[in-house]
């Protein structure tokens, strides 16, 4: 028999599954998603041998800044979304940006991520470019950087790596074309082509190319969730954050919450994509999102032991963690940046991971295309 031939059984050998490792196919992935619950540990248990063997068993850190709430796009999930009018806008400042920066480098995280609401005015262009390389100056370019802030230019791309951003996140949310359309206002500013055409441009620019998908959508299928795996494979992505959908009243989607998943079933979803993306491609970053431990309190580390090998922790300022609720029930919008870390440390070392500290954790996808 083939050596690359795994059996995964549940406890009771009650149910196996066969699968060639060299070998995933979409008919794979769908039977892994249709795992009822009290038979996951095996795809687990999988998911975390490939991870050992192809990437290890350490976990980066990625220090997340929510630099600004406001945005000029209406995605129908999003709890920021710009005609929110219950939301406070703001954005950080200059000093704010480095400060959490420093906290970062001193705290030997080694990476930073830039998240905020999608602007293309050029006074946040530009702001960003300043920022890219202030933060590389004032902390001796010990940091890796992500950004996402959404669909920009080509050009746009071009002077954000110039000022030294390594790695790029844009989500595709879905990759089911029809089903993007029921999440996005059809007022020509959210096109499902155009963010593929983003996700292709930042490809050109040699970043480290990051992109995921929401779980548990209404109307979302599990042949949906099969081809966004595919979609991922396909784009050949270097990272991956992908987490479960969660209402927010204040959005128009609110108005199908009867049609999902209960939090639960979409939390066991969001672990079995993250299982079954590991197994399928075995060597890039994957991070146990906040939406994963928004939905169980051990949801980030679930999701390390089944494959993720990322965790972003929030190093925002305090005082705005609550206005960036892009979903209810956000996690760590209460906890100080000093507090989120030494909560964070135990809850992995508790996996059996440890922690890449002082580590860029580059995907080892993105080094290997050379
Ligand atoms: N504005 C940028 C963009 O959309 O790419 C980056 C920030 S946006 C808030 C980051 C991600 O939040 C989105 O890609 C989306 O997947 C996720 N998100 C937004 N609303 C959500 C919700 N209700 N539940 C789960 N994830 C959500
Ligand atoms: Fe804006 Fe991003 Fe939220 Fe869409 S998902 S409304 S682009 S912040």
């Amino acid at each position: 028999m083939d050596k690359s031939f795994k059996y995964i059984a549940n406890k009771d050998k009650k149910s196996v599954l066969k699968v060639d490792l060299d070998n995933i196919t979409a008919n794979d992935l769908y039977n892994f998603l249709s795992l009822p619950e009290n038979e996951i540990e095996s795809l687990i248990n999988l998911a975390a041998k490939v991870k050992e063997d192809n990437v290890g068993n350490t976990v980066y850190y990625r220090g997340l800044i929510e630099y600004s709430n406001i945005c000029s796009k209406n995605c129908l999930y999003c709890g920021i979304r710009a005609c929110n009018a219950n939301v406070v806008r703001y954005e950080l400042s200059e000093e704010e940006v480095v400060n959490a920066a420093r906290f970062a480098a001193e705290h030997s995280y080694a990476n930073l991520v830039i998240q905020s609401g999608e602007r293309s005015d050029s006074e946040f262009i530009h702001k960003i470019a300043r920022l890219l390389s202030k933060i590389h100056a004032e902390t001796d370019h010990k940091l890796r950087i992500t950004l996402s802030l959404g669909e920009h230019t080509y050009d746009t791309y071009k002077l954000w790596k110039d000022c030294g951003a390594d790695r790029y996140l844009l989500r595709i949310e879905t990759s089911n074309e029809d089903l993007y359309k029921k999440l996005h206002p059809n007022d020509g500013k959210h096109s499902y082509s155009k963010r593929v055409k983003a996700i292709e441009t930042l490809r050109k620019l040699e970043y480290q190319v990051g992109s995921g998908v929401m779980i548990g959508l209404p109307f979302q299928t599990i042949e949906h969730m099969v081809n966004d795996l595919l979609f991922l494979k396909n784009y050949d992505i270097d990272m991956v954050g992908m987490g479960p959908y969660i209402e927010h009243q204040d959005t128009p989607l609110y108005k199908y919450k009867d049609l999902l998943l209960s939090k639960n079933e979409r939390f066991l979803l969001g672990v079995k994509m993250v299982a079954s993306l590991r197994i399928l491609m075995k060597d890039i970053n994957i991070a146990a999102t906040t939406a994963m431990q928004a939905l169980n309190p051990n949801g980030r580390e679930i999701a390390i032991m089944a494959g993720a090998n990322v965790i972003m922790p929030n190093i925002t300022p305090l005082k705005y963690r609550k206005e960036y609720l892009l979903y209810e029930d956000k996690p760590c919008t209460d906890e100080d940046s000093e507090q989120c870390l030494k909560c964070l440390e135990k809850r992995i070392t508790s996996t059996g991971n440890q922690i890449g500290y002082d580590s860029w954790g580059d995907s080892k996808h993105f080094t290997r295309r050379g």
